[in-house]
């Protein structure tokens, strides 16, 4: 019998065992590091010479690995051989499918620190971050299976006299899933496994950012049974092959998470009938964010401070999730502000991410440090600095956290992504207007109110336009059967992941009706 879900627990780093044994995981890593990855089409690994080589961000001289880039004659391949799994893949039954997402949560739950390692080096993930994205990873596989064996019994309809109706669902062919590299276990475990579930084969395209640890989950998935040509691994420039993936006429579905220029950029492409192809492609595009966390009046200030520290710095602020735009009210605006900063302080150490105590490590890259440095100069013309500002990319791309106060809501730092630890103030006289300079953007992915005024916080249940609300706690962490994710808005289209409508984006329903 298949237990109902539950959540893969996040491990306790207060336990000494925990911790030796997180320490062994990175020492294990750390002497795999530097490797050479294949390509995986149809069963087959091949090495390129052409490579994408991948470094640590928090000590740019250190390969972490290199992986084959496919050219646009490896994905023709690949979906041809997706193409031929579709046939055998797809008559599977739903439960024997999920036995093998069940078996591959099983593999990373038992090596689930060394998963978690490959994230500290790779993506640059502190130690409780990247064990919350291992986690996740598992989650998805774990939920998902169960989703789809309740979604293939179909659904009631009605029959009436001398009349049989059925509806059910069923896997639509080949697609083509694209992650980001912020959560480069989990999304990639998650957008892939999904439609993978349902019964349609997947060229996954990892980030060129962290292409070692979706190698990784490739190859848990082999050891777990998935048969061949399910999964084709075909990493590359996403300048080279990005378009013809997208653009391929065997590719049924796109499962993009991303920048909100990519998923526009694939929904438009994705729109044209290309020759030969004889069905419309569906879109998932989950894209970026620019949260915020709106403290009423009335509210646990300490709680208030909690919220916007945690959710503006985990991770560097490098979530679709993460608050950066704290709007606060005008009789608790200075406490609140000066809260924050308080436990900035006191909270926040950056370094290097291996190291145990590390609240913050670098960000991903050259490109997005510059980039938040830039926005961090255009800060200081917005508003006022309050705390940070610090870069450093000696060694690593370092960015300290940041608060800007007395930003004016319509500053670029207040409606642009910057996916950095950067956090802007903004004050307002009334909740009204706490929730319209909440709504002003054109992202609606995550928000907070923090407060202690329900009929405030009944307002906002239905008023504050985004995929994901959340009351009295942070805007980011959600969990998979807990909290479906997905935003509105230019933050895509809502497809609720680790939700139970997901896996309809990767199945087309069937009626059938007999008459008697
Ligand atoms: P990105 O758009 O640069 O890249 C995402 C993926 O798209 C990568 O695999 C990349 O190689 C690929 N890509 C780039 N150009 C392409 C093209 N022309 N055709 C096909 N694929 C192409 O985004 P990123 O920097 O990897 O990720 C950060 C972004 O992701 C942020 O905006 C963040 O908010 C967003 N994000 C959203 C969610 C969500 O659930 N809404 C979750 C995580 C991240």
């Amino acid at each position: 019998m298949v237990l109902p879900f539950k959540h893969e627990p996040f491990t306790d780093f207060t336990v000494e065992s925990n911790i030796s044994e997180f320490k062994s995981a990175l020492e294990k890593v750390q002497g795999e590091l530097g490797q050479e990855y294949p390509l995986i089409i149809n069963g087959e690994k091949i090495y390129t010479d052409d490579k994408l080589s991948s470094y640590n961000p928090a000590d740019k001289s250190q390969l972490i690995g290199k992986v084959s880039k496919a050219t646009k004659e490896h994905v023709d391949q690949a979906m041809d051989s997706a193409l031929e799994a579709f046939k055998t893949w797809s008559s599977w039954t739903a439960a024997e499918r999920a036995d093998v997402l069940y078996k591959a949560a099983a593999i990373v739950r038992r090596r689930k620190h060394e998963f978690s390692a490959w994230l500290v080096y790779d993506a640059g993930k502190p130690w409780n971050q990247a064990d919350g994205d291992t986690a996740e990873g598992i989650d998805f596989m774990e939920y998902y299976a169960r989703q789809m064996v309740e979604l293939e019994k179909g659904k009631e309809i009605n029959d009436r006299a001398n009349e049989q109706n059925t509806y059910f669902y069923q896997a639509m062919g080949p697609g083509v899933t694209i992650p980001p590299w912020n959560f480069a276990f989990a999304i990639v475990a998650g957008t892939t496994v999904g439609p993978i579930v349902a019964g349609n084969p997947v060229l996954l395209k990892p980030s060129e950012n962290t292409p070692v640890i979706a190698y990784k989950l490739a190859e848990v998935l082999e050891e777990a049974g998935l048969p061949k040509g399910v999964l084709n691994f075909v990493p590359g420039d996403p300048a080279e092959i990005g378009d013809y993936l997208v653009d391929h006429k065997d590719t049924h579905f796109i499962n993009f998470t991303g920048s909100r220029a990519t998923g526009t950029r694939i929904m438009e492409r994705a729109a044209k009938v290309q020759e030969g192809q004889t069905f419309l492609k569906r879109v998932v595009a989950e894209m970026g964010g620019k949260d915020t966390i709106i403290v009423d009046k009335d509210a646990d200030l300490d709680l208030a401070a909690d919220s916007i520290v945690n959710s503006a710095f985990g991770f560097s602020g490098q979530k679709c999730s993460a608050c950066s735009r704290a709007v606060i009210h005008e009789d608790v605006y200075d406490e609140v502000l000066e809260k924050s900063i308080a436990l900035t302080e006191k909270l926040i150490r950056v370094g290097n991410p291996a190291d145990k105590n590390v609240y913050m490590g670098a960000v991903v890259n050259q490109k997005q440090f510059d980039k938040i440095k830039e926005y961090i100069e255009i800060g200081k013309n917005e508003g006022q600095l309050a705390f940070g500002g610090e870069t450093d990319d000696a060694k690593g791309y370092f960015v300290h956290p940041t608060i800007f106060k007395d930003v004016d809501p319509e500053a670029r730092i207040m409606q642009e992504e910057i996916f950095g630890p950067v956090v802007g103030f903004a004050k307002a006289s009334n909740f009204d207007e706490l929730l319209e300079i909440a709504n002003n953007t054109e992202y609606g992915l995550t928000g907070a109110v923090i407060s202690n005024n329900r009929s405030h916080l009944n307002k906002a249940r239905y008023s504050f336009n985004v995929g994901n609300l959340y009351f009295n706690r942070g805007c980011t962490a959600a969990i998979v059967g807990y909290h479906p994710f997905g935003g509105f808005k230019m933050s895509g289209t809502d497809s609720k992941a680790g939700g139970p409508d997901y896996l309809q984006h990767f199945l087309e329903a069937k009626m059938v009706s007999e008459t008697f």
